[in-house]
């Protein structure tokens, strides 16, 4: 590969042997200091394919010009593209989208209409993202030495999937990719080598994949040098099941013997093999260790050589630092890549930075990237504030939607500016808007650094549900007509997620007033529980998922509170800087005195006593 002229090989992914960590580094390299011809050359290419299909043709009437495809293809919205992606999903052909067949799609964790958006993928796409994953190796290996002198105990799940009318396999990003040849038949790379083995990875019965895959990892425990998950809520959650299983775990290290409720055969065979003969002085050890009253440190303890854990603690997983620093003992958490069901975005090139200083580098060959100016919406008063990557207040998007604001290139993007990400992507995606909101924090060569400030028109987020604050009204619209056939009315309403405990839970403060006179009514329990559950049934497929599925949300709470508590809110948000004229009570609380000021003056506490229902797309 020669500088200026990186991308030679078909498909524009140059070729490289993923062990050679110095030609990991010289790819890079390459690729951020070309961005400018990269991205004109990834354009080309995606138009050059596609402009045939019925979506481009459209807009470019046989035309092959990057200032046609921007003068004339629109920026659009799930919405936009949904019949299309419904006409692929019911047997039409994919070449209305994509040149390239559609071989899955990819179920997003945003929704429209209550389910998950889907997203198309190709064949080609798969190798595009081994590029991209091999490529976060040479950068770990700039920072810590010895990666090859052990192992990582990546705690990774497969989650269910379905099938489409047409017969398309429709599935979570990360499920398509742990499930495809790209992975189950990676070359061995002796710097990823993992503690857990494909079998219980790819165990679609996900208590016996967590089982023994920590089974396996504290039988390996001398070897592992970095622990993680994808996210941040996946590793906690598995510090939990540690937390309820390690006696039954140390007998099964003591014994030499799987458990009998370890039922799948792959798991049995290839855990039996790692478990080998019985280790009596290794459970005492680790018996010992989950034994002690308190578990700050646990992660140093148990894995005594690891050096770092790697989960994204960036955007919405941001809530989940305080508690994974207590378990991990100060061990540096590492947030390496920005990706989603689209497209995979950026690689953190200063992956032992602090979570709140961590920036994402885009990849120019990963597709074609545009910026949607966004600003603040007064510059008085909402500021943008890291808000755990979650909107604290609805603010900028709706200003973008009504202007006409012009896209800006990766090239042209401007330091400490925010933006708004939309891709044109090879899998069949054209100046589409992701909904991500990104501020630029530096360059990398000629390629721009960004932080991930939040994600669009986001109240609440635990693990990877992403609830709005249009569907969080729709569902506490739904709940309030139960208790105003009582002659009860709901004031005043606001919600936070509670990541206290694991897993976490969604808390809806309310205000009531009986119907008539302004006296708190006497609430009943089997009334308020059934508004819980109601409130949980009407939210979206995600929730419902995380809640019912992955137990990685908890029962919903309504926290019902005493008359006149929102207007201490609003005096406390007025004190604040608020404008009391524009003032509308915030649908989601992330200020520590708000939620004090709330909590101080509850009467009554509801949980919701049934998970909602859930199935499959
Ligand atoms: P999904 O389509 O379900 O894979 O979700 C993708 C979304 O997750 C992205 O658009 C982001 O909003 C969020 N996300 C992915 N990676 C990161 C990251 N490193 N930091 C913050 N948010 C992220």
């Amino acid at each position: 590969m020669t500088r200026g002229n990186p991308c030679q090989l078909p498909g524009m992914l140059p070729n490289y042997d993923p062990n050679d960590s110095e030609a990991g580094m010289k790819i890079l390299e390459d690729l951020t200091e070309n961005v400018e011809q990269i991205q004109q050359r990834v354009l080309e290419e995606i138009i050059t394919r596609n402009a045939r299909t019925d979506y481009l043709k459209g807009f470019l009437d046989g035309q092959f010009d990057k200032q046609v495809f921007k003068k004339t293809v629109p920026v659009v919205n799930y919405e936009d593209i949904k019949p299309y992606i419904e006409r692929i999903a019911n047997g039409d052909s994919s070449n209305i989208i994509s040149a390239e067949p559609i071989i899955e799609l990819l179920t997003s964790s945003g929704t429209s209409g209550g389910q998950p958006k889907m997203m198309p993928s190709t064949a080609e796409d798969l190798h595009r993202k081994t590029f991209f994953y091999n490529l976060l190796v040479p950068v770990m290996n700039k920072y810590v030495d010895g990666l090859d002198e052990g192992k990582a105990m990546y705690l990774l799940f497969v989650k269910p999937e379905t099938k489409t009318p047409s017969g398309l396999m429709a599935r979570p990003v990360l499920t398509s990719y742990y499930k495809s040849n790209n992975f189950k038949n990676r070359p061995f790379n002796r710097f990823n080598v993992y503690t857990s083995p494909d079998e219980t990875i790819l165990c679609s019965d996900s208590k016996q994949s967590m089982y023994c895959q920590l089974l396996c990892g504290l039988v390996q425990r001398q070897e592992v040098l970095r622990v993680g998950a994808v996210f941040a809520s996946a590793f906690l959650r598995a510090i939990k099941f540690l937390e309820h299983n390690w006696k039954e775990l140390c007998s099964n290290i003591r014994t030499g013997h799987v458990s009998d409720w370890i039922t799948d055969p792959g798991c049995r065979k290839v855990v039996s093999l790692v478990l080998n003969k019985p280790k009596p002085e290794l459970a005492d050890l680790i018996e010992h260790e989950c034994n002690s009253k308190s578990w700050e440190g646990i992660i140093k303890k148990l894995w005594p050589r690891t050096k770092y854990i790697e989960v994204i603690v960036t955007g919405s997983m941001a809530q989940y630092v305080s508690t994974l620093e207590y378990y991990s003992g100060g061990l540096p958490l590492v947030s390496t890549m920005y990706a989603s069901s689209e497209c995979y975005f950026g690689i953190n090139f200063k992956p032992l930075s602090k979570p709140w200083d961590v920036s994402y580098t885009l990849i120019p060959n990963m597709a074609y990237f545009e910026f949607l100016p966004v600003k603040k919406k007064n510059e008085d008063g909402a500021q943008y504030v890291q808000c755990n990557g979650v909107c604290k207040e609805n603010c900028m998007e709706k200003e973008t939607e009504k202007e006409d604001v012009e896209t800006v290139e990766l090239v042209d993007v401007k330091l400490g500016q925010y933006y708004e990400l939309v891709v044109t992507t090879f899998t069949g995606l054209y100046r589409y808007r992701v909904g991500d909101i990104l501020m630029v924090t530096g360059f990398h060569n000629k390629a721009p650094q960004f932080r991930f400030v939040h994600r669009r028109n986001v109240v609440l987020s635990i693990d990877t549900d992403k609830t709005s604050e249009e569907d969080l009204l729709k569902a506490v619209t739904k709940a309030k007509v139960i208790v105003e056939s009582l002659g009860i009315l709901l004031i005043e309403y606001t919600s936070y997620a509670d990541t206290s405990s694991i897993p976490g839970h969604y808390v809806l403060f309310w205000e009531i007033t009986s119907k008539g006179n302004n006296h708190l009514p006497v609430l009943d329990h089997k009334i308020m529980e059934q508004c819980c559950s109601t409130v949980e049934e009407s939210l979206d497929s995600v929730y419902r998922r995380c809640r019912r599925k992955d137990n990685s949300i908890g029962p919903l709470e309504i926290r019902v509170v005493q008359h006149g508590t929102f207007d201490a809110l609003m005096d406390f948000c007025v004190s604040q800087g608020s404008s009391v004229n524009q003032y509308k009570t915030p649908r989601c609380i992330k200020s520590g005195e708000a939620i004090n000021i709330l909590d101080s003056r509850v009467v009554a506490r509801f949980f919701s006593q049934k998970a909602p229902f859930w199935e499959p797309v």
